[in-house]
């Protein structure tokens, strides 16, 4: 059995990775389309085959609550218009996937998280990177201490970005700049990898006076995250330098080095111990696998067999709370603890 898939926004990320995803998933397929530009709709419709009557503008969006042929909404739209999305999709009575970064804030996030439940729907956000067999293998052989325990991380994901008009450059459409946008990344790969929350952060950010690109939102952010075992994560997100996307993880016996760690393909990763008095290097080759269809199939595979996603709101939530508190660091310039409720250890 195929799930069933409406994607909600037909930008950048639906049209070039998203939908040809579907159509080499083996669990999930697409069967509907929601957007608010009919021709373009019409044109991708065509050629994915999608019936009309599966063609849906943001103001008919309602009226999945009774297509037949739909099990999952999938919200690609600009980060301030997920909340509004999710809540509407859970009340269609649909299971939810949402992009990263999940809202604009975590009371955005607990509002969506309280919706699905009171909807008996799942949510999950899109972590691609959690499915990706390069960083799961990182995350194994961390847990798995096969280089002794870790002392520390270095990641960074940055890129350049030349359209202020953008919708990532707007404060109310993005909620932040680089940070929510790519530093997430580093965020929350870190807490992947780890399997352990942060209790401190602290964080400096940059923005180039007077380039109109960062009138709203900021360009360069750093911070640090303490982690309880002793580890230091030291991270950080550019928006105007060549493109930059890696992290290297110090241990007691070796190290880890992902190239092209949160690109969508490409990733390398080496690592490095002691033999005797020399030091062995070697990449660890691993086949490249389509991380959307990956991510796809793992919340077709939990609706279908009603499990837990790996990545639900709750995980969206958490990383809402820490980028907070870093802008909090970088705002008043001091560091930031992280106070967490009950409910929020970490995952896996
Ligand atoms: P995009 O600008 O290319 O597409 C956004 C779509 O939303 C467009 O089709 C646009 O017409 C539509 N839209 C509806 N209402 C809008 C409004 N009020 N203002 C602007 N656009 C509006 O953006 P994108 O790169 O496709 O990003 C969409 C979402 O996907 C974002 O949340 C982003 O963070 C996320 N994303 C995730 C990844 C990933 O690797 N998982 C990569 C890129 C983007």
């Amino acid at each position: 059995r195929r799930i069933r898939y409406a994607v909600v926004g037909l930008g950048h990320l639906a049209l070039e990775e998203i939908l040809p995803a579907l159509s080499i998933c083996k669990k999930s397929k697409l069967t509907a389309l929601v957007s608010g530009s009919p021709d373009k709709m019409k044109k991708v419709a065509a050629q994915y085959g999608i019936k009309t009557e599966n063609c849906y503008s943001y103001q008919t969006y309602d009226q999945l609550k009774s297509n037949k042929e739909v099990d999952v909404i999938y919200i690609v739209l600009p980060n301030a218009l997920h909340k509004e999305y999710v809540i509407r999709g859970a009340k269609a009575g649909k299971h939810i996937l949402c992009e990263k970064p999940m809202a604009i804030s975590s009371r955005e996030c607990e509002e969506m998280i309280e919706a699905c439940n009171a909807a008996k729907v799942k949510l999950m956000i899109a972590y691609r990177i959690q499915y990706q067999p390069h960083n799961r293998k990182v995350r194994e052989l961390v847990q798995n201490k096969t280089f002794g325990a870790v002392k520390y991380i270095e990641a960074s994901n940055s890129q350049g970005s030349a359209n202020p008009a953008h919708w990532r450059h707007k404060k109310a459409l993005a909620g932040g700049g680089s940070l929510p946008d790519i530093g997430l990344y580093c965020l929350n790969t870190n807490r992947f990898i780890l399997g352990e929350e942060p209790t401190e952060v602290f964080a400096y950010q940059y923005s180039t006076p007077g380039n109109p690109l960062f009138a709203e939102v900021e360009e360069l952010i750093s911070w640090q995250m303490k982690f309880p075992s002793g580890v230091i994560a030291s991270s950080s997100s550019d928006y105007n330098v060549h493109e930059s996307r890696h992290y290297r993880v110090l241990c007691e016996k070796g190290w880890l080095n992902m190239d092209k760690a949160y690109a969508y393909k490409g990733q390398k990763l080496q690592t490095a111990h002691a033999e005797g008095k020399m030091e062995k290097q070697e990449e660890i080759g691993i086949a490249e696998t389509n991380q959307f269809a990956a991510e796809m199939d793992h919340f077709s595979d939990c609706t279908i067999n009603n499990k837990r996603p790996f990545t639900p709101g709750e995980e969206g939530l958490k990383d809402h709370l820490l980028m907070e508190a870093i802008y909090e660091s970088a705002r008043e310039g001091k560091p930031v603890k992280i106070i967490r409720n009950a409910g929020q250890g970490t995952h896996g």
